[in-house]
């Protein structure tokens, strides 16, 4: 059976050019920086594109379980999504329009509130942001210290919330965010060397000692910033009982929680928001990469009694995306509409349990975690002479398996504290029948890397 979607072929993307798609990929490496990341591990030119199908110039297909870094909820280029841009392109509406109301906005932010937790939902402020996920956390940080007056912020050991630092500051209006760093609870690789619930009890208690202890060297912080399933730090999900201590020893001292649903969002852990599975209400929630359902967009939610800005406190110039609101509006209620965080919670789980499965029989397949479809595969050096209860990361195996993926077609990401950990974002879409070629695929290149010859001794974070 086909597994690759048919990609619509009639009309070409792009004129040949020169030096065919080699010569692109050349250029590229000549003329863009050496901060160029995904380009490096995924030298390939893509043209065209439908759901988890990616066509690249040079013909080949492959099966795109990166989807833009968590972004493509519905994959590549959905009907619906397509529709929606085409609507408000043939409408004659402004594609320019700062923050000024629109019908397009209205509708978006409409969709958006029907889909967040009722309780936030009634009382809920909306900013639209510079559209990188970024830049709605900025506008997070900011708001919860403007609110509360204080400075300080709490975050986690492997959390991910974006690249940007040095614009505020350029501008004279930052002031530097002090972090205090909290341990955030992982089962394999638990700091305290227990995991489990005991060890996430004992990561909590770290964090309400630290708020209590009066010579902590930690000031009443602005506010508390949490990934409910950590993507770039390894997809390790927050316990839910965790993600209810965070929220008891926050509201317990007025502290706002933040939720960082940037990647989470949009039904990818098999709830709608990720927060959904522990029943927490954070007081702001970070929205971006789903939501503008492929196209850029990034929103900060939070409740109204921390609208404490004033006007201009966070802005920019592109905060009125009118194709990415309506391709956003159609992805949320699309994803609404067909129950699709339910789909992705039970083909998140069958595919978890084939994993688990391989692991079985491949002691360099340490652990096999995440929640429904965003999948995380920790590859070990089973053979380390080692005193750690758990075997070394083998970056440098996840690399091989990543560059195997590929010459079998299949475009997969690495990620985790050591750069060890593939990582499957497959679009909620997603089929039994491409699931299993997935599989399929990252099994056979799986058992390729452990025969390959490759450095067992690791240098490091791969990218
Ligand atoms: N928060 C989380 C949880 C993320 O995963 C990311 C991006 N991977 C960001 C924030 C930053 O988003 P962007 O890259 O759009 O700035």
């Amino acid at each position: 059976m086909a597994v690759t979607e048919p990609v619509p072929v009639e009309t070409p993307a792009v004129p040949e050019p020169r030096g065919g798609y080699e010569g692109i990929l050349r250029r590229q490496s000549l003329r863009e920086s050496a901060a160029r990341t995904y380009a490096r591990s995924l030298p390939i030119v893509p043209v065209r594109a439908r759901g988890l199908t990616i066509e690249g110039a040079d013909g080949r297909r492959y099966l795109d379980c990166l989807s833009g870094a968590g972004t493509l909820a519905l994959g590549h280029n959905h009907p619906v999504v397509l529709e929606a841009i085409k609507g408000v392109l043939d409408s004659g509406a402004p594609l320019h329009v700062l923050d000024l109301a629109t019908p397009v906005k209205d509708a978006f932010t409409t969709e958006l509130f029907a889909t967040l937790p009722r309780e936030l939902a009634d009382d809920a402020r909306i900013q639209f942001c510079g559209p990188a996920g970024t830049d709605a956390v900025e506008a997070a940080l900011k708001l919860v210290r403007t609110a509360t007056g204080r400075r300080g912020m709490l975050a986690f050991t492997g959390a991910y919330h974006g690249m940007t630092s040095g614009a505020l500051e350029a501008s004279g209006g930052a002031h530097d965010v002090r972090v205090t760093r909290l341990p955030f609870p992982q089962d394999y690789r638990c700091p305290f060397g227990v995991g489990g619930e005991r060890g996430a009890e004992l990561a909590a208690r770290w964090t309400e000692n630290l708020l209590d202890d009066p010579k902590s060297g930690t000031p009443a912080p602005a506010g508390m910033i949490v990934e409910p399933v950590q993507g770039e730090g390894g997809v390790i999900p927050a316990p839910d009982a965790w993600m209810r201590r965070m929220r008891t020893i926050t509201r317990d001292r007025d502290i706002p929680l933040i939720a960082d649903e940037v990647q989470t969002g949009v039904g990818r852990t098999g709830t709608f928001w990720a927060v959904e599975h522990s029943g927490v209400v954070p007081d702001v929630m970070v929205l971006s990469k789903a939501i503008g359902g492929s196209l850029p967009l990034a929103v900060v939610v939070y409740r109204s009694a921390l609208d404490a800005w004033q006007p201009g406190a966070h802005a920019g110039t592109f905060r009125g995306n009118q194709l990415a609101m309506a391709a956003g509006a159609a992805t949320l209620a699309f994803v609404r509409e067909n129950r699709l965080a339910e789909r992705a919670a039970t083909l998140g789980a069958r595919m978890l349990g084939r994993l688990q499965g391989l692991a079985a029989n491949h002691p360099c397949i340490g652990d096999v975690r995440g929640r429904g479809l965003m999948i995380g595969v920790e590859l070990v050096d089973p053979d380390a002479d080692t005193d750690a209860l758990v075997p070394p990361p083998a970056p440098r195996l996840a690399e091989t398996v990543r560059r195997y993926c590929l010459d079998r077609g299949l475009i997969v990401e690495l990620g985790g504290r050591h750069g060890a950990v593939v990582r499957l974002l497959p679009p909620l879409t997603l089929t039994d029948e491409q699931a299993m070629a997935v599989l399929d695929r990252f099994a056979d290149a799986l058992a390729a890397a452990e025969r390959a010859p490759h450095p067992r001794t690791d240098a490091g974070p791969s990218h």
